[in-house]
């Protein structure tokens, strides 16, 4: 089927939330797809640690993210 929104793929990076647990105090902090990808690095307001999104790890994450919000498609 071909989708003929595609700015709808925009609207759902907006929209779509990831989790971000701190690596160092456990802080849990939650943050949409969008900002994950135009930020790149998250301090955790806590205790200043730095996480790096664009680890192999992250970039898998969010793409799951993506693919668990855009299956619904099918
Ligand atoms: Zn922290």
């Amino acid at each position: 089927m071909v989708d003929t929104k595609r700015m709808d793929n925009n609207n759902l990076l907006e929209t779509v939330e990831a989790k971000i647990v701190c690596g160092q105090c456990g802080n849990q902090a939650v943050k949409t797809i969008a900002w994950l990808k135009t930020n790149g690095i998250y301090e955790c307001p806590v205790c200043g640690d730095e996480t790096d999104l664009r680890t192999q790890e992250w970039t898998d994450r969010i793409q799951g993210y993506i693919d668990a919000c855009t299956s619904f498609d099918e």
